[in-house]
C-alpha cells in the first residue's frame, strides 16, 4: 500500500516534471522566436548613409521611411509604423550600375548611396547609383565621368514600399543627390553633374517627379590659372524661410595628379565655409547680404561674396545648415589641420552663425571629432547629432546641446554605443518623429556588411531580431 502510494507520487512527480520541461521549452522557443535586436537591418554595405546623401529618410503621417546602401551597392528601404511597432522591408528599390564588379580597383564605390522624398501624391521617390556616368552613357557637357549612372526609382503604389520602377528622367551623370519638396509640391533634386570637375545643378519637377527641367548649374567647376588645379565644390541644400534654399559649401582644390605644386598630387583637400541663399519664387541667387548672386558661382565670385570663413590651412568636410525663426543662418562644418600626408588630421565639428552683421565662429565650442547633422529647436537652441569614436575604440552617437548662443556644448544624451565600432552618420531624417530623427551604420573591423539602426531620443528603435537578419536573404 505505501509502496503503490509512492510509485503513484513518484509518477505525478514525473508528469509534473515533464510537462514543465515542456512547458519551459515552450517558453524559450517562444521567446526566441521574438528575441529583440536593436538594429533593423544587417545588409548595409559599405559607407551605407552619410550627411551629403540627404535626406535618407522621412516621417510622414505615423511612418518613418528609411534608405540605404545595401549589398552590391542597390538601394534599400525600409518603414518602421511608430504607433503599430510594425517594421517593413528592407526592400531593394533599384539596380546600381555599381558594385557589381569584382575586379574594380575600389571595391566599393560608396558614392551612389540613395537619397528619398515623398511626393504630394504619396509616391516614394529615390535617387542613387550615380558617381558620374561612364562614356557610354554619352558627353557630359557640364563636368567630367567617372563611374555607375544616376537612377531614380518610384514606388509603384503610393506609400508603398514593396515595388518599385525605375524611371528614365534624370541625368545619368550626378552624384550626391539631395531632394527637396516645396510647399508647393514642386520638387528639387541636386546633385553634382559628373565627377570632381563638374558643376553642380539641380533639376525641377512642377509633376510630382514624372518630368524634370534640364539641369541648371549653379556652382562653376573651372580651370585655375595660377596653379595646375581646377576649382570643385561640395554644397549642401536644405529648406530655409518660405520659399527658399539655403546651401552651405566647402571648396574642393582639385590638383592635377601629376602636379608640380603639391607632391601629394590628388589629394581630397578641402578648405573654407561659404553660404548662399535661392529664392525659388524668384529664381535669385543672394548672398546672406542679400546681394544678387551671378549663377552658376564661380570661386572669385563665391570668395568674394559668400564667403563665411577662410580656414587657412585647415581642410574641411561636410557642411550642413539650419535657419532659425529670424531667418539667420547656423553653420556646422567639420575642419582639421592638413598633417602632410594624403589626408586631414582630426576634424573636429565647427559651428558658425550670421548674427544679422557678421559670421561669428564658436571658439572652444567643446564639439567633438565627428560628423553629423544640426538642428534648431522650436526655442532656438542650437543641437548637433554627431557619430565620434571615443577612448578605447567605442562608437557613439550623441547630442550636443549648445543653448541658445551656440558658445560652448555639451554632450546630454548619448543614443548609441558599440565596442570596437565607429558609425556612417546619415542627416537627420525630415519633418522628424522624436523617436527616429537619423539613420547611423555600424563598421565592424572586418566585413563590409553594416548593423543598421534606427536612433531617436530613445535609443535605437528594436526589431524582432529574425526580421532585422535579412543579410542572407538580400545577397542571393
Ligand atoms: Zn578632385
Amino acid at each position: 500500500m505505501i509502496k503503490t502510494k509512492y510509485l503513484v507520487g513518484a509518477l505525478a512527480l514525473m508528469i509534473i516534471a515533464f510537462s514543465c520541461k515542456g512547458q519551459g521549452k515552450k517558453i524559450a522557443s517562444v521567446v526566441k522566436q521574438n528575441e529583440m535586436v536593436d538594429f533593423f537591418a544587417d545588409n548595409g554595405y559599405g559607407n551605407a548613409v552619410a550627411v551629403v546623401q540627404h535626406p535618407a529618410g522621412i516621417y510622414h503621417d505615423g511612418i518613418t521611411y528609411v534608405c540605404y546602401q545595401g549589398p552590391k551597392e542597390d538601394p534599400y528601404v525600409a518603414s518602421y509604423n511608430h504607433e503599430t511597432k510594425e517594421w517593413k522591408g528592407p526592400f531593394k528599390a533599384g539596380v546600381s550600375e555599381m558594385g557589381k564588379d569584382p575586379t574594380r580597383k575600389k571595391k566599393i564605390d560608396n558614392h551612389g548611396k540613395p537619397s528619398i522624398l515623398i511626393d504630394d501624391e504619396g509616391y516614394i521617390h529615390i535617387a542613387f547609383g550615380g558617381h558620374g556616368g561612364m562614356r557610354k552613357h554619352g558627353e557630359n557637357l557640364l563636368g567630367n565621368h567617372h563611374y555607375g549612372k544616376n537612377l531614380h526609382a518610384v514606388s509603384k503604389k503610393p506609400l508603398d514600399i514593396s515595388n518599385w520602377e525605375t524611371l528614365d528622367n534624370i541625368s545619368p551623370f550626378g552624384t550626391y543627390n539631395q531632394w527637396i519638396k516645396m510647399d508647393n509640391g514642386n520638387i528639387y533634386l541636386f546633385y553634382r553633374h559628373g565627377a570632381h570637375r563638374s558643376n553642380w545643378v539641380y533639376q525641377l519637377s512642377t509633376d510630382h517627379g514624372r518630368t524634370f527641367s534640364e539641369p541648371v548649374s549653379f556652382l562653376k567647376h573651372k580651370r585655375r590659372t595660377d596653379i595646375e588645379a581646377e576649382d570643385s565644390w561640395y554644397p549642401w541644400v536644405t529648406r530655409g524661410l518660405g520659399d527658399d534654399l539655403i546651401v552651405a559649401f566647402d571648396y574642393h582644390i582639385c590638383r592635377d595628379r601629376n602636379n608640380t605644386q603639391d607632391e601629394r598630387g590628388h589629394i581630397p583637400e578641402r578648405h573654407n565655409v561659404y553660404y548662399m541663399v535661392f529664392n525659388t519664387k524668384t529664381g535669385e541667387w543672394k548672398n546672406v547680404r542679400n546681394e544678387r548672386l551671378p549663377i552658376p558661382l564661380t570661386k572669385e565670385v563665391a570668395d568674394e561674396k559668400t564667403l563665411v570663413a577662410n580656414t587657412g590651412k585647415d581642410w574641411t568636410f561636410q557642411g550642413t545648415a539650419k535657419v532659425d525663426a529670424n531667418g539667420n543662418p547656423h553653420i556646422g562644418m567639420t575642419m582639421g589641420p592638413d598633417v602632410g600626408k594624403n589626408t586631414s588630421g582630426p576634424k573636429r565639428m565647427g559651428y558658425f552663425k550670421w548674427n544679422g552683421k557678421e559670421w561669428i565662429q564658436a571658439q572652444d565650442s567643446g564639439l567633438p571629432v565627428g560628423n553629423g547633422d544640426m538642428e534648431l529647436t522650436p526655442s532656438n537652441e542650437i543641437q548637433f547629432y554627431l557619430a565620434e569614436q571615443i577612448a578605447g575604440g567605442t562608437g557613439e552617437v550623441a547630442l550636443w546641446d549648445g543653448g541658445v548662443n551656440g558658445e560652448t556644448f555639451q554632450k546630454t544624451k548619448i543614443l548609441l554605443t558599440k565596442p570596437n565600432a565607429n558609425f556612417a552618420i546619415s542627416a537627420l531624417i525630415e519633418n522628424p518623429h522624436p523617436d527616429a530623427r537619423l539613420i547611423v551604420a555600424e563598421r565592424k573591423p572586418g566585413t563590409d556588411y553594416r548593423k543598421m539602426y534606427l536612433l531617436g531620443d530613445n535609443g535605437p528603435i528594436p526589431r524582432v531580431k529574425k526580421e532585422a537578419n535579412v543579410l542572407e536573404k538580400s545577397i542571393k
